[in-house]
């Protein structure tokens, strides 16, 4: 399989260790703070600027003050001296044969974390973003799961990750219709029920209507099924919920997601009906990993069906995607077939997703940046050798 490497077009930039604030990533009130801490703006016109800069920033998507053409000169070369607009540094864009688009970007020495859009997934494309930088939680079957946590991702870092999808799709600002990226879906690196504060600003930018304007409705976030965080991710972001089943016994889901000893079934299907907001126009996605000989049997599909009754729900088969040296196979194409079959007959829509972007090692559970923890120590022994040598 051939991919192509893209040239970037546009200069990046890495977010620097100190120096000028970025204001490209803050939340409404940070931003707010941020230009009166700085005494750039006075306090009785914060409100009325913080619009300005906000509009600029998250509907225009510029980079530059001096494209503020609604701020008077004087006010953009102040914020200019004080703050700076930044992307992170694209270390490399790739382009799948299907139109898949890949990103990874570096946010900080050492921390680099994959983004992907899947055009024609949602309601126009889909843009798969990170949570954090490699995952705690050991799935058996997902690439993520080898890389050890290097961090979370910051707000910033995360609507970083939309920023650059939209840089690269050319699309500023914010179309009020036929967008190209219209969906965002947690379901890139990490566990983002672990990052829930960060997950939540980030949303609180992403949906905002004067901003980049992606309705909550369009946002999903998806979880290994960390339980106590379910209704607060409900209540504070009114996002999509999205649960990586697998398995409908305990024994078979402890093996595949090691969480489900902590959270076993039972609990996570309460959590689950208790989900704010939870009604047949907003349905949970509940996604199966087809892996062949381990849970594909039609006696499996069946007892889905019994473990969902009466959620307001839909079933999203996905093909295992194998990466270097995973330890399962992909179901059979008729074997994924029938059981989608059985779980439409028990009254679910079970689409099957295609895999997407595989040539490119962008499909689901292929992520992996080369950000190590062990890079991570290294680089607090070498940021401290740095300052005991003054
Ligand atoms: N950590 C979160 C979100 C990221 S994973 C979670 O686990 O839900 C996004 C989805 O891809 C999850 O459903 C995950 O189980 C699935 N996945 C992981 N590895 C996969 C693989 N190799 N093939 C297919 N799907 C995979
Ligand atoms: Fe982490 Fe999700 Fe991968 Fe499990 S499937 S290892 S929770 S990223």
């Amino acid at each position: 399989m051939t991919s192509l490497t893209l040239e970037l077009k546009r200069p990046t930039l890495a977010e620097p260790v100190s120096g000028p604030k970025n204001l490209a990533g803050l939340t409404r009130p940070q931003l707010q703070a941020a230009l009166v801490e700085s005494g750039v703006v006075e306090p009785a016109k914060a409100k009325m600027r913080t619009s300005q800069v906000w509009r600029w920033v998250h509907n225009f998507g510029v980079t530059d003050f001096a494209r503020m053409t609604d701020i008077a000169k004087d006010a953009r070369a102040r914020l200019e001296d004080h703050f700076v607009l930044q992307r992170p540094e694209i270390v490399d864009r790739q382009i799948s044969r299907d139109g898949t688009r890949k990103w990874l970007l570096r946010f900080a020495p050492g921390v680099e974390a994959e983004s992907v859009f899947i055009p024609g997934v949602g309601r126009a494309g889909a843009l798969c973003v990170s949570s954090q930088v490699g995952c705690t939680l050991n799935c058996t079957f997902c690439h993520t799961g080898t890389q050890a946590l290097v961090r979370n991702l910051t707000a910033a870092e995360i609507v970083a990750q939309v920023q650059v999808a939209r840089d690269d799709l050319g699309e500023w600002p914010s179309p009020k219709e036929d967008r190209r990226l219209s969906n965002i879906v947690f379901m890139g690196m990490g566990e983002p029920l672990y990052n829930l504060d960060n997950v939540a600003a980030a949303i609180d930018i992403i949906a905002d209507n004067e901003g980049i304007a992606i309705s909550r409705r369009r946002i999903t976030v998806s979880t290994s099924g960390v339980v106590p965080e379910l209704q607060a991710l409900g209540e504070r972001t009114q996002a999509m919920l999205a649960i990586s089943l697998h398995a409908t016994n305990d024994a078979l889901r402890e093996e595949l997601v090691p969480l489900n000893k902590k959270y076993p079934i039972a609990e996570l299907m309460a959590g689950i009906r208790a989900y704010p907001g939870l009604a047949n126009a907003k349905r949970v996605t509940f996604e199966y990993v087809m892996l062949k000989g381990v849970n594909d049997s039609p006696a499996e599909a069946k007892a889905l069906v019994q473990l969902l009754k009466g959620i307001p729900a839909k079933i999203n088969l996905i093909p295992f995607n194998p990466w270097p040296g995973s330890p399962y196979e992909c179901s059979d194409w008729g074997t994924i077939e029938a059981f989608a079959a059985i779980l439409n007959r028990g009254g679910y829509a079970s689409p099957i997703r295609t895999p997407r972007g595989r040539d490119i090692l962008a499909a689901c559970g292929q992520l992996k940046s080369e950000s190590e923890k062990v890079r991570a120590s290294v680089r607090r022994k070498a940021a401290a050798a740095d300052v005991a040598n003054g």
